[in-house]
């Protein structure tokens, strides 16, 4: 679910009733080594110096798809231009990036839609998982260094709830679900994000102690895939994945991590809640870098299923158009605008304009109507370098 960034008055009043305050935010300056770039930290809302633990070995976690359809031009967008930032500090500044993505084999949404197509989620998930490689590929973006499935981290994610239940900051419940404590994380709930889950984020939950609380482990329901638990047979949530995975490969802490501006909140705030309880620490991710929409219609409209005005990136495959210039031709004024800014350029998400009320992307990509693009403010440095870099 998609929240706005600022609070509504809904959930400021529901902070009120949980007893919990305004968000402070408390991020502080990691140790390490300073890479010479600046990025916009979601967790300050400003750009930083970015400074990682290790050169040689920068921890980067992305959130990756959920493989149950066909990627979308806004989808292309987002990972192209993390793609820009990984290039850049790997060539230019010199960093060894370790990229992990996860990849979500099972969810809601797989589970609806294997059921709809009468196949199994896990081969629906293959599927769509194969799709998004060769998606990737066609648009040049480098592969993470690993993957990670959900479906083959179950164990493990089973161990991280446990470690939460441990540390007294979540329960479970008659029915075999097991929920975060919100009550419990109190004021430091929120870095990102100054609002709680709505209470009907979850539909359908009706054992929870506070309607804000969200799913670590869902009690199976009939026809569903499950798996063995503590608590009885279900499957994670969809937060504790991340956090599951993301300490899998890189330990207590993080240095970036990275998704679409829609995971902020409650995803990515759900993600810092988890780990930081799981880890005892103060600040598991250091820098959280979101990509803003791909909007069509002027400003009004992000591409998006939900709102079918979305184009595969598939369907531009198959028009043997070059989609990546089309990605790039968006990602070089992206990158442009925000050296800008000292001279008077706003930072305002991606926004880009579709011309001329077509919606049939040969016409809209062989046109180059693609056009008038900017983004959140990523870096400020080397757009001629990173240009260069780009011609792949
Ligand atoms: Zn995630």
């Amino acid at each position: 679910m998609l929240r706005a960034r600022g609070p509504g008055p809904g959930a400021l009043l529901l902070r009120a009733a949980l007893g919990l305050g305004r968000r402070g935010r408390s991020w502080q300056r990691p140790q390490g080594q300073d890479t010479g770039v600046q990025v916009h930290n979601s967790l300050t809302g400003r750009k930083e110096p970015l400074i990682v633990a290790r050169s040689d070995a920068v921890s980067w976690y992305s959130c990756g798809p959920t493989v149950y359809d066909h990627a979308h031009l806004g989808h292309a967008c987002s990972y192209v231009r993390f793609d820009i930032i990984r290039r850049i500090l790997t060539r230019v500044f010199g960093c060894n990036v370790v990229m992990a993505m996860s990849i979500t084999d099972v969810d809601d949404k797989i589970i609806k839609r294997a059921n709809e197509m009468n196949v199994t989620p896990a081969s629906l998930a293959s599927l769509f998982e194969e799709e998004f490689k060769q998606d990737m590929a066609a648009l040049k973006v480098l592969p993470p260094t690993v993957y990670l499935r959900v479906t083959e981290n179950i164990p493990q994610i089973i161990a991280f709830i446990e470690g939460i239940i441990a540390h007294g900051h979540a329960y479970s419940t008659a029915t075999g679900s097991v929920y975060f404590d919100l009550h419990a994380r109190g004021d430091k709930y929120g870095k990102l994000v100054n609002t709680v889950p709505s209470a009907t984020a979850e539909p359908g939950d009706s054992d929870k102690r506070h309607s804000s609380d969200f799913a670590l482990w869902k009690a199976a329901k009939p026809q569903e895939v499950f798996w063995a638990s503590p608590w009885g047979d279900g499957r994670p949530g969809w937060h504790i994945e991340c956090s599951t995975m993301a300490s899998e490969v890189f330990g207590s802490h993080l240095d970036i991590h990275t998704g679409g501006i829609d995971l902020a909140f409650p995803h990515h705030e759900n993600e810092i809640a988890q780990s930081e309880v799981f880890h005892q620490c103060q600040q598991w991710g250091n820098y959280f870098l979101h990509s803003g929409h791909l909007h069509v219609k002027g400003t009004e409209e992000k591409m998006s299923k939900s709102l079918k005005n979305y184009i595969t990136i598939k369907d531009c495959r198959l028009s043997g158009r070059s989609l990546l210039d089309s990605c790039l031709h968006c990602c070089f004024d992206s990158i442009a605008e925000p050296s800008r800014g000292p001279k008077g350029k706003q930072d305002l998400p991606l926004r880009c304009d579709l011309h001329g009320g077509t919606t049939d992307p040969v016409h809209i990509l062989h046109k180059g109507l693609l056009n008038r693009v900017t983004q959140l403010p990523f870096w400020s440095k080397v757009e001629s370098t990173a240009c260069r870099l780009l011609q792949v």
